[in-house]
């Protein structure tokens, strides 16, 4: 009960889409750093006699506001349309000024900053190309530089320039280090993610081979054993009807015979373009072997199947395929159509539809025979 109230609150906090989701934990984590570390500065201002007045207050409100306008950016989906829908490289500036802000204010405790100025320039590694990095890095260092110039003139006792020398030092060998170190993982992020396209690539097209024939584009025997299973199935639970029919082209030998293996192929190819275009969009026909083709007809009893078919046969004998060489090949097919019967196996009624096909072909094929 109470965890599913949280998991409610949780949800509201960050929303249902898994990729903002990710977003706003970030940006949800870079809040949590914001308001420790503004917690840090009041603490430090405290410590070293400073006054909190109109500017820590000011700084405050501005830096707790900032990242409050950055979630509601991202959590309204609003950054959707900028380029960077994680808007990390400005949260990543925003927060380098925030940081250098309160480096002007921190006195005593103003070494605290720099863990945290590289804490902020880290989250840019789950995000940022390498130049970006490089580019934040170069803009804090600029900052920083600039803060510590501006402090050790104005308030020469509390930031020595010695002191400011030793801190802009210290920062110029830490903040390139760590734009590296995201460029490398940026480098690391593109290589990965084009791998998993890579691979995404080969299992369809493995698949792809793995259910298409290659030939006619059709699918396979091994696909249309699956999808029989399928239906055999569905027909059980919903008690409907299917046909199955075999399609086998007629002489085809002597097409090859003819015209070359090569033509034989062709018109393979347009028989399996002209029968498609004369199916139901929910009937499949797939390449059984050779030049024999198996149809399979779901929720569809007798009558309408064999329309189906007989719109099939007559499509196909009006085909002509061009075989090159000006030649033209007419072909003809012969049909076993049948429904499948209740209790049988699928084997049972393709056997039935295989003794069919040979009675259409004995009574002198081009012919659909039922039963
Ligand atoms: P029937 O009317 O009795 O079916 O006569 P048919 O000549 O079609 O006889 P059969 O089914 O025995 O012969 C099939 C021929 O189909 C033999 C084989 O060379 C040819 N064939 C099978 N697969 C392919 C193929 O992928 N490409 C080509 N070009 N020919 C094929
Ligand atoms: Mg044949
Ligand atoms: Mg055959």
């Amino acid at each position: 009960m109470a965890t599913s109230h949280l998991r409610r609150l949780i949800d509201l906090w960050l929303g249902t889409d898994s990729a903002q989701r990710l977003r706003l934990r970030q940006t949800s984590l870079a809040m949590l750093l914001m308001v420790l570390s503004v917690a840090m500065l009041h603490y430090g201002v405290r410590i070293g006699g400073g006054e909190s007045g109109l500017l820590l207050w000011g700084w405050t409100v501005c830096s707790l506001g900032g990242m409050a306008v950055f979630y509601a950016a991202i959590r309204s989906g609003w950054s959707l349309r900028a380029g960077d829908p994680s808007l990390t490289g400005a949260q990543i500036a925003f927060a380098i000024c925030a940081a250098a802000l309160g480096y002007a204010q921190a006195g005593p405790m103003r070494g605290a900053c720099f863990p945290v100025l590289t804490l902020i320039l880290m989250f840019g590694m789950f995000q940022l190309r390498a130049r970006s990095a490089f580019g934040l890095s170069v803009f804090a260092l600029g900052l920083f530089a600039l803060v510590m110039g501006v402090m050790a003139v104005v308030q020469p006792v509390a930031y020595p320039p010695a002191v400011e020398i030793g801190h802009f030092l210290m920062l110029a060998c830490m903040l390139p280090a760590v734009a590296v170190l995201t460029a490398r993982l940026s480098r690391i992020r593109r290589r990965l993610s084009d791998q998993r396209e890579e691979l995404a690539r080969a299992l369809a097209q493995l698949q792809a081979i793995a259910t298409r024939d290659e030939l006619t584009g059709l699918p396979n025997r091994r696909q249309m054993q699956a999808l029989m299973d399928q239906e055999l199935l569905r027909s059980q639970r919903h008690g409907y009807e299917f046909c199955i029919a075999i399609a086998d082209l007629d002489h085809f030998k002597h097409v090859n015979d003819q015209h070359g293996h090569a033509a034989g192929d062709l018109v393979l190819r347009a028989f399996a373009q002209a029968s498609q275009g004369a199916l139901r969009a929910t009937d499949v026909i797939a390449r059984w072997g050779g030049e024999e083709f198996l149809v399979l007809l779901p929720d569809t009893a007798m009558p309408l199947a064999l329309a189906g078919m007989e719109r099939l046969r007559e499509r196909v004998a009006e085909l002509r395929t061009d075989v090159g060489g000006g030649a033209q090949v007419a072909i003809t097919v012969s049909i076993g159509l049948t429904g499948h019967h209740r209790g049988d196996t699928l084997a049972q009624t393709l056997e039935r539809a295989d003794r069919l096909l040979y009675q259409a072909k004995d009574g002198g094929r081009n012919k659909t025979a039922i039963g």
